[in-house]
Order: C-alpha cells, then sequence, then structure tokens
C-alpha cells in the first residue's frame, strides 16, 4: 500500500470495479455463465477462478488486504483448508494457534493428521520458536481469537517465520482488513470467512485467500482440483457487502467500544474480554497492530446458572451462531464452538459456562445498551 492510493473506504467502494460504461452502468454485471468460447488465451471457467464476478470480488479484496492477488470460496472452511492442503504435505510439521475457531481446530484434527501432518499447539510466537523442528513449514494464527479476543502479535510471528522459511497464514475474520492488515506485518497468506464482517449481512456464505501473486498460483492450483467456488450471485452479493465494510467497522467498533465498559460496570457482569478495554492484557498488542478494537466481545456471568434466562429475557439481540452481520448476535461457546469439551478442559481453555459473545451490531448503540441492561437485570 502506498501513500497516495485512496483510502480504505474508498477502496471497498471502488477498488477492483470494472469502468462503467453506458451498457453496465455503476454496478459490475452478473455473468452467469458456465461456458465460455475456447481458443483464445486462458480457458474461463467458474472452478477455474477466473469468471468475471469472480475476478472483481478477489481484486477488491486483494487491494483491501494488501496482497498481489486473491481467490473467493464458497466458504471460509473451503478457503482455509484449501490453503493448508496446498502448503502442506505429508511428513510436514505445522504450528497451529491453541485457541482457534472451532472448524479449524477441527479440521486440522480430523484432516490434517489423517493426511500425514505433524501438528504442535501454541499460543504465540515464543512457543513457536521453541517447537520448530526441521521439518516445520507453516505457522497459522487467528487474531483477535474466538471467543476471548485474545491477540497475538503478528510482526513478532512473521520475524520468527521469516527468519526460519516458514509460511505464516493468519485468519482476519474478526479484524477485517478495516482494522488489521497482516500482509503488511509480515504474514505470507490472509484467510477469511466471508461469511461474517466481509459481507456482514449474514446472508452470504463464502471465504478468501490472499497472497502474493505467486502464492495464489500455488493455493489456485489446489483449488481447480478440490473446487470450492463461489457462484457468480454469490460474488455480486459479496461485492455489494464490501462497499459497506468499512462505514460498517466503524460502527460496529464504536458500539462495541460502549457496550464493553458498560458490562464491565454492570453488577451481574464478572468479567469482560475485548482488546479495547484498557484493562484488557491484549489491550497493547492491539493498539500496535490494530487501527480500532472491532465488533467482538464476550463476557461472563457472574451467575452462570441463569444464561437461559439472560439469553430468554434479550429483545434486540439473536441468540444465534454466526458473527458479523449488521444484526446484534449473541452465543454461549460453552455450548457451541466449545460443546465438545469437558468441564474441565473448558476451564483449563478460560471458557467459563457462563460466558456470552457478543457480535455487536450496527444498531443505536442506547438500544443495545437497554437491551443488555434489561437482560442482565433479571440474572
Ligand atoms: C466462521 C469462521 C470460519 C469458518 O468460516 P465458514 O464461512 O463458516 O466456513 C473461520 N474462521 C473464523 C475466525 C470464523 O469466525
Amino acid at each position: 500500500m502506498n501513500d497516495n492510493w485512496p483510502g480504505l473506504s474508498t477502496r471497498c467502494v471502488h477498488a477492483g470495479q470494472p469502468a462503467a460504461t453506458p451498457a453496465t452502468g455503476a454496478c459490475t454485471p452478473l455473468h452467469l455463465s458456465t461456458a465460455y468460447p475456447s481458443g483464445g488465451g486462458e480457458n474461463i471457467y467458474p472452478r477455474y477462478f477466473n469468471v468475471l464476478n469472480q475476478e472483481v470480488v478477489a481484486a477488491k479484496l486483494a487491494d483491501l488486504e494488501g496482497g498481489e492477488a486473491a481467490l473467493v470460496f464458497a466458504s471460509g472452511m473451503a478457503a482455509i483448508s484449501t490453503t493448508l492442503l496446498a502448503c502442506l504435505n505429508p511428513g510436514d510439521h505445522a504450528l497451529f494457534q491453541r485457541d482457534l475457531y472451532g472448524g479449524t481446530h477441527q479440521l486440522v484434527v480430523q484432516e490434517l493428521r489423517r493426511w500425514g501432518v505433524q501438528v504442535t499447539w501454541v499460543a504465540d510466537a515464543v512457543e513457536a520458536e521453541t517447537a520448530l523442528r526441521p521439518s516445520t513449514k507453516l505457522l497459522y494464527l487467528e487474531t483477535p481469537g474466538n471467543p476471548l479476543l485474545r491477540c497475538v502479535d503478528l510482526a513478532a510471528a512473521a520475524t520468527l517465520t521469516r527468519a526460519r522459511g516458514l509460511r505464516l497464514v493468519v485468519d482476519n475474520t474478526f479484524a477485517t482488513p478495516i482494522l488489521q492488515t497482516p500482509l503488511a506485518l509480515g504474514a505470507d497468506i490472509v484467510v477469511h470467512s466471508a461469511t461474517k464482517y466481509l459481507n456482514g449481512h449474514s446472508d452470504v456464505s463464502a471465504g478468501v485467500v490472499v497472497a502474493s501473486a505467486g502464492l495464489v498460483r500455488t493455493v489456485r492450483a489446489a483449488a481447480m482440483n478440490y473446487g470450492g467456488v463461489l457462484d457468480a450471485h454469490a460474488c455480486a452479493q459479496l461485492e455489494r457487502g464490501l462497499k459497506t465494510l468499512a462505514l460498517r467497522m466503524e460502527r460496529h467498533t464504536t458500539n462495541a467500544q460502549r457496550l464493553a465498559p458498560f458490562l464491565q460496570a454492570h453488577p451481574a457482569v464478572a468479567r469482560v474480554h475485548y482488546p479495547g478495554l484498557p484493562d484488557s492484557p491484549d489491550h497493547a498488542i492491539a493498539c500496535r497492530q490494530m487501527r480500532g478494537f472491532g465488533g467482538m466481545l464476550s463476557f461472563e456471568l457472574r451467575r452462570p446458572e441463569r444464561v437461559d434466562v439472560f439469553l430468554g429475557s434479550l429483545r434486540l439481540a439473536l441468540p444465534a451462531l454466526s458473527l458479523g452481520g449488521v444484526e446484534t448476535l449473541v452465543c454461549v461457546p460453552a455450548r457451541t464452538s466449545h460443546k465438545n469439551l469437558t468441564p474441565e478442559e473448558r476451564a483449563a481453555a478460560g471458557i467459563a459456562e457462563g460466558l456470552v459473545r457478543v457480535s455487536v451490531g450496527i444498531e443505536d448503540a442506547a438500544d443495545l445498551e437497554r437491551d443488555f441492561a434489561g437482560a442482565l437485570a433479571v440474572v
């Protein structure tokens, strides 16, 4: 990214956009064809990741993340699994952050190991360094993490991976390129669940990989075999969602920054996890590597046995899986992402039984505060 390049809000709207013509107007036309005339140069086909609607949204995402190229997939897990299978071979050793998104954790445990990849779980760059082997090829991080919003120092991780010739892969779903750009901090590959903030309206399933042109070529070669492509309709919807990403992230962040201290001061709340709070253990790292603290937070009820009463008393916030949409969503990780752990394992991972994760939406902050105050009053 150079200093003469427009700001992030402008790029959300304009980057990657084909020039408007009298025939197309301001918006990218929807190209539904799966058959294209052959004979010219490149063969065009949806599973080759090169039809117009895929290329336009990929170009916008590459621009926003500061990468040379991008690919859009049918889900975050399609993007993540394809990337890992493209970058790792049987016998390789890979380092994964311990508190990963549940689906990624399951992919590592149930699939990668089956393919003969050796795995070590680490907390950060310091632990990663002590776990290195001659066969270590990759370090995979997610920051802020789910559901405790722990932040990992990306620049420190990149210093290690560059010195030892490993690839650094970062899941940037929670921060989005508006708040954090891992490639600029030294990461090699950024992955996303675009189902969350990038699309932002809880109505598209999609995933993204952004990297150098060379690495994207490697991932694309595997992706053409695995086939997790996003169809043209969903690409167009994702493209529309991305145009308001900067605006939405700004509102998600200001709402969370208001809700976090409100919850922290509430007598029914034992603890709030949000990197934007000055007493958060991750505040310093977040200040260094993020342009804002984002819209995700979690908090612990003093009386965990009242969690159902709390959820049932919310009027505005919706108890639901997923995150990153315009509407405020809440979930209880002990029953969702961390359901398969024993209570002891959950305690060891810091997941309290009364922990509530909040994806703070873009509603009026005063209405959200009123909603949470009402539900907390009965617990
Ligand atoms: C949701 C999510 C994923 C998986 O994405 P899907 O679109 O559900 O496949 C990966 N990482 C993070 C951080 C997520 O929140």
